[in-house]
């Protein structure tokens, strides 16, 4: 496993467990099948886990550290807080529900841009007492869009920088892969700490998963790569990725089988909730009923939260 450095915390792997994966929204697997797979990823060197409250996964988190040394492992998280007190929600729920005293680093959700940052200011400035109290360790965001890795630079207060980028720039909101490419190099510049996500494009370049992952790695700005993983061919085959190995054939044959796509029930009544959701502009409603355009979807499941009735699913 290679590390790096995440402020003056030291080896921390440069591949981040994202446990969306491991969320109700994606996985229906046993609460001990997940913890077992993330067990597996501790044993195999990974120390950097990634959750947000949209996950609704603390409880498996929690499980998984109960047992380590907490400070051998960085915990990251985010939310949608707006105000003092969703900030304090929001903190207060991740300590709880994960049982611990610190969150290594806390992101506000989805940040569009500068001004999209300064709306939420209220809830910063609480985030920058919990620093100072040493209950978040960093701060920062985790975004889609080019314009908010530009503008962070406008903002001290975010350290650490969780941009979307692939290959291809499947999912970038607004502009090319390159533009996010540039504006992460800035952002590395002044000092930020950048993870990448979605390096395979929401599983659009599954099929060419080293090429993918190559392209990520070999951006030197950037510092980690968060995977989310559900499988152990998959934990295995993106350390192999991570130390630029080449994969065996049984773990190749599995993960070809792994594609993974957005299902919608039939019994959808096109209240179009799901659709407002999606950033991608991925689903529609016709004839009454939501359609998924899977050329636009990046599988973040953030549109199945927003069904009450679970008629979308990760599959
Ligand atoms: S939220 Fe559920 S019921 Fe409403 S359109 Fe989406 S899938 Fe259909
Ligand atoms: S359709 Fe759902 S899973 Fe796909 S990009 Fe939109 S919100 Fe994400």
């Amino acid at each position: 496993m290679k590390y790096t450095n995440l402020f003056e915390k030291e080896n921390v792997s440069k591949l981040c467990y994202g446990t969306l994966s491991l969320s109700f929204l994606q996985n229906f697997d046993s609460l001990e099948s997940k913890v077992n797979l993330l067990n597996y990823a501790f044993e195999r060197g990974i120390n950097f886990y990634d959750t947000a409250e949209l996950y609704d996964n603390y409880n498996i988190l929690k499980e998984f550290i109960k047992d380590k040394d907490r400070d051998k492992l960085t915990l990251a998280t985010k939310s949608y807080a707006y105000d003092k007190q969703t900030a304090e929600f929001s903190v207060n729920k991740a300590l709880k529900e994960l049982n611990t005293d610190y969150l290594d680093v806390f992101m506000l959700h989805e940040q569009e841009n500068g001004n999209n940052f300064r709306g939420h200011y209220e809830a910063v400035e609480r985030f920058m007492k919990y620093k100072e109290q040493g209950v978040i360790r960093h701060f920062g965001i985790s975004t889609h869009r080019i314009a908010a890795v530009r503008d962070s630079l406008q903002f001290d207060e975010i350290e650490f920088v969780f941009p979307l980028i692939n290959m291809m720039g499947i999912g970038i909101q607004d502009g090319t892969v390159g533009e996010m490419r540039e504006a992460i190099k800035n952002a590395k510049k002044h000092n930020k700490f950048i993870m990448a996500m979605k390096i395979y494009g929401g599983g659009h370049l599954i099929n060419q998963a080293k090429k993918a992952f190559d392209f990520a790695r070999n951006i030197s700005e950037i510092d980690s790569i968060a995977v989310g993983m559900s499988t152990f061919e998959e934990i295995d085959a993106n350390i192999c990725y991570l130390e630029n190995n080449e994969l065996n054939i049984n773990i190749k044959n599995k993960i070809r089988n792994q594609k993974r796509t957005l299902m919608i029930e039939e019994w959808c009544v096109g209240c179009g909730k799901c659709a407002s959701k999606c950033s991608q502009n991925a689903l529609r409603i016709i004839d009454g009923k939501c359609v998924v355009d899977m050329d636009k979807c990046v599988l973040c499941s953030y549109c199945a939260g927003e069904c009450t009735d679970f008629f979308i699913k990760i599959v």
